[in-house]
């Protein structure tokens, strides 16, 4: 089954939420980066917040970017959505094995650290990109991601994200939801919802256990009159290409274009996205360079 978010509002508008299946997404992303139990629980979070975060988004052309760095094994946490919610992530160390106090829990806080911060880009067709950021405060993502909301964006929001890992390291289930209020919502309100939140428990879950997402959007917004906006389909979507590869060789000028030629008589490029791997031949990088004279020359 496709993963897909759900866009769903009540209170005429006061609730916005977002609630995302991304089980087969965040499949893909394992296979893809071979990666471990931890390191794909903390990717697959992230993935799926910032595939919400894509939706959420009002030019078609718009693009957000995550990035979580905190001071854990894992490095730096990486994620990139279009408006659609196609997606595509990575993590510096996808191989990495943190303990666990917790028996049967993944210890994603662990695998990230703190003493780091989150910072969220969105590229909207402007001059320069949207940067803000806010220092992580536990690294398990949820919690950081509602954290930046509130201080820096000064959007009241839950934030529950959760990835299942299963006996032969499939993912059983994976996703999340984003809950936002009006700033200006009645208090009661927002104290009703944090209650709800706590009792729903785990958002992975949830998806498990139920029929589908407006079942999870009923359950967390009984008795305020919620409604379903819309829905979409999402995926891990790389959408590298060679011209890309060609414009980062020739950024780097040159000199460091002959240096490839003369040392290392090729280059051979990979995305961090989606490994694939693109080769460069001496004849390349010499016309390469070309363009590159001829920019300099501009
Ligand atoms: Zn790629």
């Amino acid at each position: 089954m496709k993963s897909r978010i759900l866009r769903g509002t009540a209170l005429d508008g006061q609730v916005r939420i977002f609630i995302a299946d991304t089980t087969n997404l965040v499949e893909r992303a394992k296979e893809i980066h071979q990666a471990s139990p931890v390191a794909i629980a903390a990717l697959g979070r992230v993935l799926t917040a910032t595939s919400i975060l894509g939706v959420m988004l009002k030019g078609e052309n718009d693009k957000i970017t995550t990035r979580f760095h905190g001071q854990g094994p894992i490095g730096t946490i990486i994620a990139t959505s279009n408006a659609s919610g196609n997606v595509k992530g990575y993590v510096t160390n996808p191989q990495v094995m943190v303990e666990s106090s917790i028996p049967g829990k993944l210890n994603v806080g662990g695998a990230v650290g703190k003493d780091g911060e989150i910072t969220v880009i969105k590229d909207l067709g402007l001059k320069s990109p949207y940067i803000g950021n806010y220092p992580l405060v536990s690294g398990e993502i949820g919690e950081d991601l509602a954290a930046y909301f509130m201080y820096s964006e000064q959007q009241p929001s839950a934030v529950g994200l959760g990835v299942i890992i299963d006996k032969d390291y499939s993912i059983k289930s994976a996703g999340g939801f984003i809950l936002q209020i009006l700033p200006d919502t009645d208090e009661n309100v927002a104290f009703i919802l944090e209650e709800r939140v706590k009792e729903a428990g785990s958002i992975s879950k949830l998806i498990e256990n139920s029929r589908n997402e407006k079942d999870i959007m009923d359950q967390l917004l009984e008795g305020l009159n919620p409604k379903v906006l819309e829905e979409y389909e999402v995926d891990y979507v790389c959408d590298c290409n060679r011209s890309r590869f060609e414009k980062a060789l020739i950024s780097l000028g040159k000199q460091e274009l002959k240096s490839l030629i003369d040392d290392d008589h090729g280059a051979e490029l990979q995305c961090h996205f989606c490994n694939k791997k693109y080769q460069f031949s001496e004849e390349n990088l010499k016309s390469l360079m070309m363009e590159a004279t001829n920019t300099d020359l501009k």
